[in-house]
């Protein structure tokens, strides 16, 4: 395709080629209206489109690009994986390094499996949990999203929740029938639920804090109340920390909240996604070695992947786990912060009612009374809030070249790379984007 095409012809060919112009639906500006940014490259706290605009970016590829795009580190990680073999379908010593840097901080992923998606991390892990415990049942909660495996895409959030859909066409009753979704933050549900139901459920799987309505932090004692509940009736509390792994901290959400010595609950398996592949793809499941080696080839719980722990994945996941000290996740942590400051100031300074919900450095902005003066708990709460005031808030911020998720559903994302320079910008965009909100 010649290089010169506008954005909005590039978008036309592409919806001729690819259904909706995109290989996945968050990308599309569906609720934002508008054409989605076809990018061209990316560079720290960068992304540059095909005509040649740069933005400073706050979805980071919705959350791998902890350290910045394209971190120079990472980049000659793979650049000389690659000159090895891009792919072996054989094991490598990288794999087992990764599984060990996992390991090392949270030690409760004795072992791990590398997959390519959090979707496959996430739906091995149920497969886990229904092989262990001999049950059918799954126990989601509702706004929360696992990826896109049949019995997850109940009540989702992310995409599913952009488009306001209730699930997936194509999912079978069957599959959606073994599927029990409840309110998010609601221990009394799920003690109702344990109690009708209990020998039947396998497992509660849950984000670690939820990411995907927008930021839904966990109320204290929730995620404790899962796991005092499941063991009560013989079924695994799984922990989905693939956008927060290792992105809102070294150990992710559960050293921040559980903390990594003597913690206050650990899940029976984890999923990790994002971050840990370094912007490639790489996900992975981890827990005791009890559960790990119902896997094959050691147990009956079949998993496969003909790319799983790619060379190339595998060595931008280490050069990025590496490189993500305690000086890195304070340099996020402080960015997100200061862009938190921003954001509150100028929605104040127009009179823009909204809460600002965070986990550790993951935030979203819900407008409206009601979030403003009680919070959001739930899904029902993201979705009764002002989601109207969005898309004029998210153009006014693309137009003055500040890329923000195209969904009021998805958190913001920085990245260690957020500079000064990259904060102002931002800082600077904020007032005008806040009266577009206003005026909505
Ligand atoms: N779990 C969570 C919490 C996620 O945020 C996502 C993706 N946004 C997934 C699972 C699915 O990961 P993937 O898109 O790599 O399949």
């Amino acid at each position: 395709m010649p290089g010169h095409l506008s954005m909005e012809e590039v978008y036309r060919h592409a919806c001729e080629v690819i259904p909706g112009g995109v290989n996945s639906p968050v990308r599309a500006f569906g609720s934002v209206g508008g054409t989605p940014v076809f990018l061209a490259s990316a560079s720290g706290p960068h992304v540059v489109d095909i005509e040649g605009r740069e933005y400073v970016d706050l979805v980071c590829s919705w959350g791998p690009a902890l350290l910045g795009h394209a971190h120079p580190e990472v980049v000659a990680a793979v650049q000389d994986a690659a000159t090895r073999g891009l792919s072996f379908g054989a094991p490598t010593t990288a794999e087992v390094q990764l599984a060990e840097l996992i390991r090392g901080r949270v030690p409760a992923a004795e072992k791990v499996r590398f997959v390519s998606t959090g979707t496959e991390a996430t739906m091995t892990a149920l497969r886990i949990a229904r092989g262990a415990t001999g049950r059918d049942v799954i126990v989601k909660f509702a706004g929360c999203y696992h990826g896109h495996s049949d019995a997850l895409l109940a009540e989702a959030g992310s995409g599913v929740a952009t488009a306001g859909l209730p699930g997936s066409a194509g999912v079978t009753k069957a599959s959606a029938g073994d599927t029990i979704v409840l309110p998010y933050n609601d221990v009394a549900a799920l003690e109702a639920v344990f109690a009708e139901r209990g020998s039947e459920i396998a497992c509660v799987i849950s984000e670690a804090a939820p990411a995907n309505m927008g930021i839904v932090t966990p109320l204290p004692g929730f995620n404790e109340a899962i796991r005092r509940i499941t063991a009560a009736h013989g079924a695994l509390m799984i922990l989905d920390e693939v956008l927060t792994g290792f992105r809102v901290g070294p150990s992710g959400w559960w050293g921040l909240e559980a903390g990594v010595q003597n913690p206050t609950y650990t899940p029976d398996l984890f999923a990790f996604g994002k971050v840990v592949g370094g912007g490639m793809p790489l996900a992975g499941l981890g827990g005791p070695a009890a559960l790990m080696d119902l896997l094959a080839p050691v147990g009956p719980v079949y998993q496969a992947g003909t790319l799983s722990g790619n060379p190339l994945a595998t060595a931008a996941g280490i050069a990025t786990l590496t490189l993500a000290d305690a000086a890195a996740y304070a340099q996020v942590d402080a960015a997100s912060l200061t862009v938190q400051r921003a954001l509150a100031d100028a929605l104040d300074a127009v009179g823009v009612p909204h809460r600002i919900q965070t986990a550790g450095n993951l935030f979203s902005v819900f407008f409206g009374e009601d979030a403003a003066a009680r919070g959001v708990a739930t899904y029902s709460d993201a979705k009764a809030a002002d989601t109207f005031r969005y898309p004029p808030f998210f153009h006014a911020m693309l137009d003055a070249g500040v890329a923000l998720p195209p969904s009021v559903f998805e958190a913001w994302f920085l990245s260690a790379a957020h500079d000064d320079a990259a904060l102002n910008r931002i800082a600077e965009a904020l007032p005008s984007a806040a009266r577009a909100a206003a005026s909505a």
